[in-house]
């Protein structure tokens, strides 16, 4: 038991049928039927490799894509593959999420064997829609389809899927209602980094924030400053930028154009606050670069010329932010410091990554495209800790009880049946 969750410790699973939720959500390429990343598949594996080592029968539910962006739901077909892959054991799959075909597959199942069902959120009552507009409570979550026609196969719920954690759909939170519940090695290992992180991390603690989805990135700025957890916080990407609007400098008018259609004006507003409190722990950025005729030209701030639109921190910036990573003992960073994916917009992300990669500080790294960049700079084996949720991570940063966890808290107190 830990955070008054059980753990696999806690819980006999041999012979047993245990539902577990994993997230393994990974982008798809589509025309050639295969994932392009693995980095959540294989985060997994140690959870799944125990319970099949133990004798469960186990079955996985897992989303791929997500419903607000229709365009990108996709079967979990190759993640079986993957999985197997991975583990070095047979994965079975079917082509069903909780009717006729994928009960008698799961009766079927003997100890050991590990079968994936295919897309939860071919299921209604798992998308985000759905969870968005009707808000049922974990009570009426454990009467939806899913949970009703797969909780009575099932001794024991599982859940590894911390980076789903702040989801409230029934895979995750309607199981716990009937179920004795725990959490997997994967949700175990993040709930502890994170939640060391926020209580007493080692000083200076500093965070880096950039990147282009940022209404995340000002929530965890927020709460990190607000609660003294921030010693320094050093911005990139379009939080430096929004930053440096709200304290009334000039980072041109493209760039202004860009925040406003991406639809991050408001957080001008915001920034004037932050800054208004925290001036000095908030590090932003005083050069830039942007690209001309194909190539990359630097200007410090307030020399931007008309027409040109911010793509990148400049070098003395990031030299800057070097030298406080490389004092720093704590270091979290979510999101690039500029368009990293384009070489002549790299080098703002590749100089803070170096840093990254050669600080003696204890380093988290959280966020899609910041893991994207810390495996194209090869730094993957030398960050502490790379963090597979990226949206559970900011809602746990601001101190509020995640969905998951609150619902693994009441399947805990379960008991099995003998
Ligand atoms: P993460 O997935 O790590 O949380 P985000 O999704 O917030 O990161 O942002 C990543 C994206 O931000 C990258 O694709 C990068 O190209 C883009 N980006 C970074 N800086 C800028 C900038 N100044 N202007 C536009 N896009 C940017
Ligand atoms: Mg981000």
């Amino acid at each position: 038991m830990r955070f008054g969750i059980n753990t696999l410790d806690d819980v006999e699973v041999k012979g047993k049928t245990v539902l577990c939720r994993v997230d393994i959500n990974q982008p798809v390429d589509k025309a050639a039927g295969k994932l392009k990343d693995t980095t959540r598949i294989e985060a997994c594996i140690p959870t799944l490799r125990e319970l099949s080592d133990k004798g469960a029968k186990l079955v996985l539910m897992a989303h791929q894509g997500s419903d607000i962006e229709y365009k990108n739901f996709y079967t979990t077909e190759p993640h079986a593959k993957e999985l197997a892959r991975f583990l070095g054991r047979e994965v079975k799959f079917i082509d069903d999420v909780c009717g006729p075909a994928a009960r008698e597959a799961i009766k079927a199942l003997k100890s050991g064997e590990i079968l994936l069902l295919d897309n939860v959120r071919f299921v209604s009552e798992e998308q985000t829609l759905f969870e968005t507009k009707l808000l049922l409570s974990h009570e009426e979550q454990a009467k939806t389809l899913l949970v009703r026609k797969l909780a009575p196969l099932g001794d024991i719920y599982v859940c590894d899927a911390f980076a789903a954690a702040h989801r409230d759909q029934p895979s995750l939170c309607g199981f716990e209602e009937l179920l004795p519940s725990a959490m997997g090695r994967l949700f175990e290992e993040e709930f502890c980094v994170i939640s060391g992180l926020m209580e007493k991390p080692d000083r200076p603690c500093v965070f880096v924030l950039g990147g282009a989805k940022i209404n995340d990135a000002f929530l965890m700025m927020t709460t990190v400053l607000s609660g003294g957890i921030a010693d320094t916080v050093l911005t990139g990407g379009l939080v430096g930028e929004v930053l440096l609007w709200a304290d009334g400098k000039d980072i041109g008018e493209e760039a202004r154009a860009f925040i406003k259609k991406e639809g991050y004006e408001n957080l001008v507003d915001t920034g004037k606050e932050l800054l208004t409190k925290y001036r000095e722990k908030i590090v932003m950025p005083g050069d830039f670069a942007v690209v001309q005729d194909g190539k990359r030209v630097e200007y410090s701030l307030g020399t931007i010329p008309p027409g040109a639109l911010i793509l990148d921190i400049g070098s003395e910036s990031a030299k800057k932010y070097q030298e406080a990573i490389r004092s720093a003992k704590t270091v979290f960073v979510n999101g690039p410091m500029g368009v990293f994916e384009e070489a002549p917009t790299e080098a703002g992300t590749k100089m803070v990554w170096e840093a990254l990669g050669d600080t003696k500080a204890y380093t988290v790294i959280g966020g899609g495209d910041s893991i994207t960049a810390t495996k194209k700079y090869n730094k993957t084996g030398l960050i502490n800790y790379i963090c597979t949720g990226g949206g559970a991570l900011i809602r746990f940063l601001t101190g509020e009880e995640l969905p998951v966890v609150k619902a693994l808290r009441h399947g805990s107190k379960i008991k099995a049946k003998k």
